[in-house]
Order: C-alpha cells, then sequence, then structure tokens
C-alpha cells in the first residue's frame, strides 16, 4: 500500500527541514525522510559542533594569548577534549529535540530510513512507498577522499567530530573552509597541527587581503602551513602514527591526518535512475532558477544542487522559498544567489561578500574600480604584548562607487558582517557608508570611515 502525501522531503538537513516545516505551515500534508541524523551535516558534523569547538579555541587563546596582559594571573592545569566534547553533543541533542517539536507543531512526519525513488512521485523506505505530488531531494554532500594509497588512514571532518581524545599531533590537508578552520581549532587547543595546501596558500581564491593577512596570521601563531604540498602516500608506522609522504620529497609525521579536500553531492544512492532527474559530470543537479529539476514535480536545493552554493542558510533560503511557492501565496518565489556573505571561523575570523578586487576589475574594468582599505590592531589585542591585525577592504565599482564587495579578516568580523549585507544587497553606494556615523570604538566602524 501506498501512503500519500502532498510533499516528500529526501534529507532532514538544513534545506529540507526548512522547506517541510514551511510546506506544513502553508497546509501541506508533508513527510520529512532522514537516513542518519536530524539536522544533518551542520547540525551533526558540521557548522553546529565546528563553531563549538571554534568557541573552546576562542577560551584558549583568551587564556594563552591575552589574558596576563589584561591582569589575570591563569594557570591552566588540563584541557578536558571529552568535557569540550560532551557539551557540544549535549548542545546538538538540545536542537534535536527543539526539531522534534518543531516537527510536532506543524504537523511534520518523520520517518527514519533511507528513502530512494522507485518513479517520479514515490520513494521507498524500508519496503513501504510514499508517494506525493511535489518531492524535494535535499540529501546533502559527504567528504572526499583523494585516490592515493594509505588515504584510508586519514579521517574527514565526520571523523573528526567523532574524535574522543585530543591527537598530539595533527595533519589537516586541504585548502578550504574546512581545512582552515579545523586547523585553527585543533592549534589553538593545544595540538601541533599542520596544514597543508598544494598550491601557494589557503583560501587562494578568496580577496588577495583575506589570503594575504590569514598566511601572515598563520606565520605569526601556527598551523603551521606547508605550501605546494600535494600528498603523495599515507604510511602507517609502527606506534600507529602516520606519515603523509608529499610528492615534493618532504613528509610529515602525525598521529592523526584529517583530509578536507572538498565535498561530493550524495545523489548516487537515491534512485535517481528510476526519475528523469539530471545530473552534471560530478552528480550535482541540475535545476531551474525556482529549484526545479528535469523531472516534473521533483526540486533540490543545497549542497546537490548544480551550480549552487554549500552553505546552509543558502539551502534553508532555497528551501522555504520553494515551500511557499508551491504551497504559499508567492508563486513566483525564487532564490536570489547573488551577494551572499559568507564567514570562515578561522583565526581571526574572515568575513566576505560580493567580488573580489581582481573579479571587479575583470567585470567593470580597472578605471572603473575603487578601492578603500584599513589595516589596525584589534583594540581587543592593543593593549597585549600578542598583537592581532584586522584588515578590511570595499571595492567600489562604478561613478556613483557602488559597493560590489566587502572582506574583512579580523576579531569580530564573523558578527560585523550580516548588517552590512543588508546595505549591500539594498544597492549601497560608499557615500551611503560614509553617510552613518560610526560606532565607536569598534572594528566595524571602520567600514564607514574608509579614506
Ligand atoms: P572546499 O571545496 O571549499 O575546499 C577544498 C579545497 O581543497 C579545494 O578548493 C582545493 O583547494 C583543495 N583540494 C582539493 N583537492 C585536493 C587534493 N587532492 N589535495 C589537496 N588539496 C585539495 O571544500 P571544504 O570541504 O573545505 O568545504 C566545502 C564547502 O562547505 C565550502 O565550500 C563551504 O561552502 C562549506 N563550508 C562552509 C563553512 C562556513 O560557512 N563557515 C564551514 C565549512 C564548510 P586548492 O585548489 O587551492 O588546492
Amino acid at each position: 500500500m501506498t501512503q500519500e502525501f502532498d510533499y516528500i522531503c529526501l534529507g532532514a538537513g538544513s534545506g529540507g527541514i526548512a522547506s517541510a516545516n514551511r510546506a506544513a505551515m502553508r497546509g501541506a500534508k508533508v513527510l520529512l525522510i532522514e537516513a542518519k541524523q536530524v539536522g544533518g551535516t551542520c547540525v551533526n558534523l558540521g557548522c553546529v559542533p565546528k563553531k563549538v569547538m571554534w568557541y573552546g579555541a576562542h577560551i584558549a587563546d583568551a587564556m594563552n594569548l591575552y589574558a596576563k596582559d589584561y591582569g589575570f594571573d591563569v594557570t591552566v592545569n588540563k584541557f578536558d577534549w571529552s568535557t569540550l566534547v560532551a557539551s557540544r553533543e549535549a548542545y546538538i541533542g538540545r536542537i534535536h529535540d527543539a526539531y522534534g517539536r518543531g516537527f510536532a507543531n506543524n504537523k511534520v512526519t518523520l520517518l527514519e530510513g533511507y528513502g530512494r525513488f522507485v518513479n517520479g512521485n514515490t520513494i521507498e523506505v524500508d519496503g513501504k512507498h510514499y508517494s506525493a505530488k511535489h518531492i524535494l531531494i535535499a540529501t546533502g554532500g559527504a567528504p572526499s577522499f583523494p585516490n592515493i594509497p594509505g588515504a584510508e588512514h586519514g579521517i574527514d571532518s565526520d571523523g573528526f567530530f567523532g574524535l574522543n581524545e585530543q591527537p598530539k599531533r595533527v595533519a589537516v590537508v586541504g585548502a578550504g573552509y574546512i581545512a582552515v578552520e579545523l586547523a585553527g581549532v585543533m592549534h589553538a587547543l593545544g595540538s601541533e597541527t599542520h596544514l597543508l595546501v598544494r598550491k601557494h596558500a589557503p583560501l587562494r581564491n578568496f580577496d588577495p587581503i583575506l589570503t594575504d593577512a590569514l598566511v601572515e596570521a598563520m606565520a605569526l601563531d601556527g598551523p603551521t602551513l606547508h605550501t605546494h604540498s600535494v600528498p603523495k602516500e599515507v604510511l602507517k608506522n609502527a606506534d600507529n602514527s602516520l606519515t603523509l609522504v608529499l610528492e615534493n620529497g618532504n613528509s610529515v609525521t602525525v598521529d592523526c591526518l584529517i583530509w578536507a579536500i572538498g565535498r561530493a553531492p550524495s545523489t548516487n544512492n537515491i534512485g535517481l535512475e528510476h526519475t528523469q532527474v539530471e545530473r552534471d559530470e560530478k552528480g550535482y543537479i541540475i535545476t531551474d532558477a525556482q529549484q526545479n529539476t528535469s523531472a516534473e514535480g521533483i526540486y533540490c536545493v543545497g549542497d546537490i544542487m548544480a551550480g549552487g552554493v554549500e552553505l546552509t542558510p543558502v539551502a534553508v533560503k532555497a528551501g522555504r522559498l520553494l515551500s511557499e511557492r508551491l504551497f504559499g501565496a508567492m508563486p513566483d518565489a525564487k532564490m536570489d544567489y547573488n551577494l551572499i556573505p559568507t564567514v570562515v571561523f578561522s583565526h581571526p575570523p574572515i568575513g566576505t561578500m560580493g567580488l573580489t578586487e581582481p573579479e571587479a576589475v575583470t567585470q567593470y574594468g580597472a578605471d572603473k574600480v575603487k578601492v578603500y582599505s584599513s589595516t589596525f590592531t584589534s583594540m581587543y589585542t592593543a593593549v597585549t604584548a600578542h598583537r592581532q591585525a584586522c584588515k578590511m577592504k570595499l571595492v567600489c565599482a562604478g561613478d556613483n562607487e557602488v559597493v560590489v564587495g566587502i572582506h574583512g579578516i579580523g576579531f569580530g568580523m564573523d558578527e560585523i558582517l550580516q548588517g552590512f549585507g543588508v546595505a549591500m544587497k539594498m544597492g549601497a553606494t560608499k557615500a551611503d557608508f560614509d553617510s552613518v556615523v560610526a560606532i565607536h570604538p569598534t572594528g566595524a566602524e571602520e567600514f564607514v570611515t574608509m579614506r
């Protein structure tokens, strides 16, 4: 027997949950299917546990680097990794509980099990069939492993969040958000940390002011950055340590090796061959501007979307807008994938939105681009022997200097960006930025006082 619903969401990660709840709030009968943990990558193995670890690292930095000059005689006898992990997991448990209450309030039916399409409007879970006129695919992605001998001795970011003991020595391979964030956290928490990137720098496609400042901060504070380091093989030693051998002949020996070289979409094993859904050569699902796939009544949001942006709030917004379109009073609703603010929880944090300076020059021509920047010591560290730099940049285009890019690295940048994002979405110019009275003393005020 087949159970009928108005809407089925395959995957209860950020995108699926947001879309399911919104559809139910608009009166749809909704089934939400999840094979692993409700909350998906973000809540269980990504943003949330990462941010908790980052706050832990923040406390470590405060005690180790700054407390003394603020007059505190701090002696840290012990850092207990397992306490931090337990606090983190308890918090995640409370988030799961809150999700459960939300589903109950909205009357979303949660089904735990692995779902696969059996045809264009039917999903099978554990031998039972569920069908709906509208089906959302929101199955997210999973970390990639390199194809080199011994790669299996390393772990990925999922494995990192399963560590119950702190590794003494760790190598993180990769140059994106995850590599930079995990390496920064591990270093601040006291592990000997090596970050290995295969080119000249991590985050090399970010605005140069950010890439350069991050490399400078790492040179000053750690972790140890190894550039032009392409992994060749991993050897497991008799004492269980791992030696990562590089193509340049160098090697590094650690207790824990973390691959953070990117993620791949989880679209291979969900029965798409029984539908008309088209994917690109890497397995990402092709959609139009309103999240429609090539199969009628099947939609897609989140990390599996071809040409999408792999960020939780993007999946959430796209999922909600889709539900408003299908079940609400917004028939034209669609996600705006332009100008998306993003933060890397590095040390110090990075906030960035819009065009980098090189991108703006390519798009508008060098004579139409004006750049304003500022470098200063964060006031938090201005009174301490250990200093931390802040660097900020506005990229403006055209005669009226529309702000097309905003980039910053430094204390508080993770919280500073959001409001400026609103201004940029409204098309703010440099003159609009300057028209606001600065809040003093803050780091954010630099963005409205640049000359
Ligand atoms: P990314 O795709 O961002 O970065 C992975 C990088 O690793 C590549 O860009 C590449 O950089 C390098 N790389 C690729 N293959 C290899 C290889 N074989 N050996 C060595 N290095 C390699 O992936 P992440 O896994 O870091 O993150 C995935 C996405 O998740 C991000 O793009 C982001 O959108 C999201 N995310 C967001 C966070 C946030 O909002 N704070 C936090 C974490 C993730 P290069 O070409 O320079 O070598």
